[in-house]
């Protein structure tokens, strides 16, 4: 199938997509990578009048560390993420999650802006800003919005942008030096979107966790942050551990679809907890620890 015909402009400037985006509200749709948008409008499910390519607005594109945080262009592309050096330096749970992002032709062409926006339940990107405790910078008619991650999205292709808004930027505040991270998700095929997934970023003192935020994806029409105390300050044990794991159990409400049922979701999303707590404390004991 192909897309319904539709205008194209490309903007000029930052002001300039903003002000057609104004002029043209609910009946426009921005244009990134289009990896997302081309595939929807082919197959029917979006029919936007009008598409503004904002592709050409190179003050969107770069990566940039000022001020305590890492500045991520909207523009910035999937590609340039995982070869970004300060990336790798200072917010490597990126890097290691854009593996999973789909393959190279779309890492090409996808970019970060355009995966927050289009806001799949079962992206990792949503829930990798939220872990690293992101700020999302949005620019609209009334000037600048900077908005938490975890604010941010809403529910399936749902966050709270307006149609006059343009997400411009990613804030990433710079991890303390004993920060860590964990990337895990389960997919019938590498580069698939996850049955279930989880993206932490931790700080580990002397053995133990000062933070821990673990972000589950794929488990419901958001990415989902899970708030654990029990693994917070002290010795985490089996039993610390299988509490932290109820926890959870109790906060997710995860979807049956063709490829899981809720409770086999419920399931993996325990495993992908224990992995992590074992991984991020060096304790190899907990991994194994039979998720009830
Ligand atoms: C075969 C295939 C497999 C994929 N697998 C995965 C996967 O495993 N994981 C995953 O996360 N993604 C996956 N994707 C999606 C891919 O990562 C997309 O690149 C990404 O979701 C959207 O980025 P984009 O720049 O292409 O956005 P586009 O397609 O251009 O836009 C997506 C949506 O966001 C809006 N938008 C774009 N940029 C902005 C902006 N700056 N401000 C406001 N609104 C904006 C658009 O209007 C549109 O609604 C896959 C895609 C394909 C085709």
């Amino acid at each position: 199938m192909k897309a319904p015909a539709f205008a194209y402009a490309r903007a000029s400037s930052v002001d300039n997509a903003i002000e057609l985006l104004s002029q043209h509200g609910e009946r426009a749709k921005v244009l990134s990578g289009g990896q997302s948008l081309m595939p929807a409008m082919n197959l029917r499910l979006l029919a936007p009048e009008l598409l503004v390519d904002i592709g050409a607005l190179d003050e969107l594109r770069g990566i940039t560390r000022q001020n305590g945080v890492l500045s991520i262009g909207a523009l910035a592309r999937h590609v340039d993420l995982q070869n970004s050096p300060l990336i790798t330096t200072h917010a490597p749970l990126l890097k290691e999650a854009i593996a999973h992002v789909a393959h190279p032709a779309i890492r090409n062409r996808g970019t970060i802006g355009g995966s927050l926006a289009h806001a799949d339940p079962a992206s990792e990107l949503p829930a990798c800003v939220i872990a690293l405790d992101a700020t999302i910078v949005v620019r609209g008619p009334a000037g600048e919005r900077r908005i938490a991650a975890e604010d941010f999205f809403v529910g399936i292709y749902e966050t709270v942008l307006s149609a006059e808004e343009l997400l411009v930027a990613v804030e990433v505040p710079l991890p303390p030096s004993n920060a860590t991270h964990y990337f895990c998700e389960f997919a019938r095929r590498h580069g698939d979107y996850a049955i279930v997934g989880l993206a932490a970023q931790a700080v580990v003192d002397h053995g133990k966790f000062a933070e821990l935020r673990p972000v589950f994806f794929g488990v419901g029409d958001k990415a989902v942050q899970v708030k654990v105390p029990a693994l917070l300050g002290a010795d985490v044990t089996p039993k610390a551990l299988s509490e932290a794991l109820q926890t959870l159990a109790e906060a997710l409400d995860p979807p049956e679809d063709q490829q899981a049922s809720g409770a086999m979701r419920r399931h993996l999303s325990k495993v992908l907890l224990a992995r992590c707590v074992a991984k991020l404390l060096s304790r190899p004991d907990l991994a194994t620890l039979e998720p009830a």
